[in-house]
């Protein structure tokens, strides 16, 4: 258990010296949705800071089921027009095929691999813009982080105005 208490010992100091945000609405109306890979500091990658967006991790940063049902509450309750997917370099999702990571888990899940990250993000960017219950989102992009030089591209973007 010395990894566990080594959380509470580190929220000690956390607690002390924290900002508080009142409002659970994202200030910058923005919803991130990314991989949950250790390398990655969504709020630093981003310039962001507390209170200013969701964050949405999964294995991969992919539009999952339970992505969806997440941004269905960001957009509807708590204000988020704006969605980034971003995906990254090295991810361990890329590279491999579903074959393989189910004979590794002993699932027989779909883990959603990355052949191409363009690919892979605007599958995703599309998968939210067609779902019928976000038609809230009105700006969605597609990141790729690169966890070596901690630079982002934006190979994928959409805006509602411009494209219907
Ligand atoms: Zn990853």
């Amino acid at each position: 258990m010395a990894e566990i208490q080594q959380l509470l010992a580190g929220n000690a100091g956390y607690a002390a010296a924290r900002a508080n945000v009142a409002d659970p609405r994202p200030s910058l109306q923005l919803a991130v949705v990314t991989c949950m890979d250790a390398r990655i500091d969504t709020f630093a990658v981003l310039g962001l800071h507390l209170g200013e967006a969701h964050v949405i991790r999964n294995a991969g940063g992919r539009v999952t089921e339970d992505v969806l049902r997440s941004l269905a509450l960001s957009t509807h309750v708590l204000g988020v027009t704006t969605v980034v997917v971003m995906q990254h370099t090295k991810c361990g999702l890329a590279g491999v095929t579903d074959e393989e990571l189910q004979t590794i888990t002993g699932s027989d899940m779909r883990f959603l691999p990355i052949a191409d990250h363009e690919a892979a993000l605007r599958e995703d960017v599309e998968i939210v813009r067609s779902t019928p219950y976000l038609q809230k989102v009105d700006k969605i992009a597609g990141f790729v982080f690169d966890v070596e030089t901690g630079e982002v591209a934006m190979p994928v973007r959409w805006e509602r105005d411009a494209d219907s």
